[in-house]
């Protein structure tokens, strides 16, 4: 029987990099996988895919629509569909293929096998042929999985979840998006751009909810602009295959005849099939696993992270738990800081956030001055032919610190860098304000943001 002093269960972002950590730090470690690849859900089946198709499909919406207006003339631009996904998968097996070589490098013992706890400090690798590994402390980082809809008939086909519509094998004529949340709508945006008509479903009366309401109105309206059809306020009850064309069933409203379903309406944690339940090992009612500060689960020697715990299913906040969960484990002080955790939705333009939505200061009944600057007004959005969206910037109404940064625009996912910085260190408007920011850049935006909180932004 193998002895480690950690194992990891789950290679995902959380749990490969907790692993990486924790070994950095001396220990032992085991990490158990399922899937036969490292990387989890964000590697193989979400982040990385669905960015390597995003990016296809605006060069190809680039190419096809807009090349004129940059002073260059295309013939002939084609949808390579098998070609864009070859690069997609390529790019997936590659970096699987990295995180091997970072566990060889760090000494990391990996199994391929369904964990299952059976005791404490044991954990049953299932698989061909199946062992019983132990250490001292055990890690769950599971993750998550699409969540059902009562009355919609997933059949991994026609009526699909996000893995599903990494990999259409052609160009649906009219899909239809149930949710107008993260994933239906980067998605959408995908099919959309090589040439589908998207219909997209949400219950609530707003899209991209928990987002800031300004950023998300703005959304809307550019996003509809692009073709995207948002029916609001609709919640869907059923949608089932029928003469290989999809039914999708609403309350209230005739049934939509589609090519093919996306359900993206939420994740539920993966946390039911690991043995928990005859260990007590406490988890809310929606199933994630409640820990302490540490990462502790109810169980000494047990922990968890990552979308297996509550708050934002990210894999970035799920790194930072491995990273702060490792260091916990050998004594140091880990620590995450749950305001400066950014969120990006990857559509054209890019959305971005950190820190507090204007929505929830006025819950909270915070005072606060709000800068907001457009991209219209900045000469590198003008030159890169960008120009849409605006960058938001509340800061507390007397000590002036940023509570909150949200942006749509250009980059926005790789702008919204300084703002987290910003909430890390505790800065102000003034602090961002008299930063010198290089110009002609898009960062100027965050800049003039910050002097609109006082009034005083220059080129507006
Ligand atoms: P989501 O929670 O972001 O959005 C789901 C949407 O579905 C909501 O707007 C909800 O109101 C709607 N909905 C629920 N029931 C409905 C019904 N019956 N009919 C119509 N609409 C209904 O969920 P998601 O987009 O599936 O994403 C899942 C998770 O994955 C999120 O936590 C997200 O943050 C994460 N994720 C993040 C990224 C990123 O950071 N770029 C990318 C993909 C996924």
């Amino acid at each position: 029987m193998s002895q480690h002093d950690l194992i990891v269960i789950g290679a995902g972002p959380g749990g490969y990099v907790a692993a990486i950590r924790a070994a950095q730090l001396g220990l032992n470690v085991a990490c158990i996988e399922k899937e036969g690849a490292l990387g989890g859900t964000c590697l193989r089946v979400g982040c990385i895919p669905s960015k390597a198709l995003l990016e296809s499909s605006e060069l190809y919406q680039l190419a096809s629509a807009h090349l004129g207006e940059y002073g260059i003339k295309v013939n002939g631009v084609e949808c390579d569909l098998p070609g864009m996904m070859q690069r997609k998968d390529k790019i997936v097996s590659v970096l699987c293929k990295g995180i091997e070589g970072l566990f060889r490098k760090n000494k990391i013992t990996r199994y391929f096998g369904h964990g299952r706890i059976i005791a404490q400090g044991r954990v049953l690798v299932e698989g061909s042929p199946s062992q019983e590994i132990t250490a001292k402390n055990i890690l769950i980082a599971t993750g998550s999985r699409s969540a059902p809809l009562p009355g919609v008939e997933v059949d991994g086909d026609l009526i699909g979840t996000s893995t599903e519509a990494l990999q259409y094998p052609e160009v649906p004529g009219h899909l239809v998006v149930i949710g107008a949340g993260v994933i239906g709508l980067e998605l959408g945006c995908v099919w959309a751009r090589l040439g589908s008509k998207v219909t997209v479903l949400e219950f609530l009366p707003r899209i991209l909810p928990g987002m800031d309401q300004e950023i998300a109105t703005e959304a809307q309206k550019i996003f509809s602009k692009q073709g995207l059809d948002f029916r609001l306020g609709m919640r869907v009850t059923g949608a089932r295959v029928q003469n290989g064309r999809c039914l999708v069933e609403s309350d209230g409203q005739p049934p939509i005849d589609c090519d093919r379903v996306l359900l993206a309406v939420g994740r539920i944690p993966n946390t039911d099939d690991l043995g928990l339940e005859p260990l007590n090992v406490a988890r809310n009612q929606r199933g994630f696993i409640v820990v302490d500060r540490k990462f502790q689960t109810s169980i000494p020697g047990l922990y968890a992270i990552g979308d297996a715990i509550p708050g934002p299913m990210l894999a970035h906040k799920a790194e930072e738990e491995g990273l702060a969960c490792a260091e916990c484990l050998v004594g140091k002080y880990g620590h995450v800081n749950y305001d400066a955790i950014p969120g990006v939705v990857y559509t054209d333009p890019e959305i971005a956030s950190v820190g507090k939505t204007e929505e929830q200061l006025q819950d909270l009944g915070i005072k606060y001055r709000k800068g907001v600057f457009p991209f219209l007004a900045n000469g590198r959005a003008k030159a890169i032919g960008q120009t849409e969206g605006r960058v938001k910037m509340l800061a507390h109404a007397e000590t002036d610190r940023v509570l909150g940064i949200h942006i749509i625009g250009p980059r926005a996912g790789d702008l919204i860098a300084e703002a987290a910085m910003a909430i890390e260190f505790g800065a102000s408007s003034e602090d961002i304000a008299r930063t010198s920011h290089a110009h002609p850049t898009l960062a100027e935006v965050i800049k003039e943001a910050a002097f609109a909180v006082d009034g005083r932004a220059i080129h507006m």
